[in-house]
């Protein structure tokens, strides 16, 4: 699988580190429920089928998070944008 980096080009993931799921947010800490959202948020995840958006860091590259729109069936890879673009994670 290559993954086109904003500022490197096309590598192979080989030079990436895979994160998870970039639509996740961290819950508030001071919101009644805390406990049980973060309990969520560290250990419940989805594992979908299909178009999924994701966080990669290019550590053998130029250090930036990218979110990627990945295929999780064929690995067809979409768009690529700046982690930063998003509003943080
Ligand atoms: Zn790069």
């Amino acid at each position: 699988m290559r993954i086109p980096c904003p500022h490197c080009g096309l590598r192979g993931h080989e030079e990436f580190a895979y994160l998870g799921d970039a639509t996740l947010r961290r819950p508030d800490p001071a919101a009644p429920d805390a406990e049980r959202a973060f309990a969520e948020y560290a250990y419940r995840r989805d594992n979908p089928a299909g178009r999924h958006r994701e966080l990669w860091y290019h550590a053998q590259g130029c250090g930036t998070w990218l979110v990627v729109e990945r295929d999780t069936l064929t690995h067809e890879i979409g768009r690529v944008t700046e982690a930063r673009e998003q509003g943080g994670s």
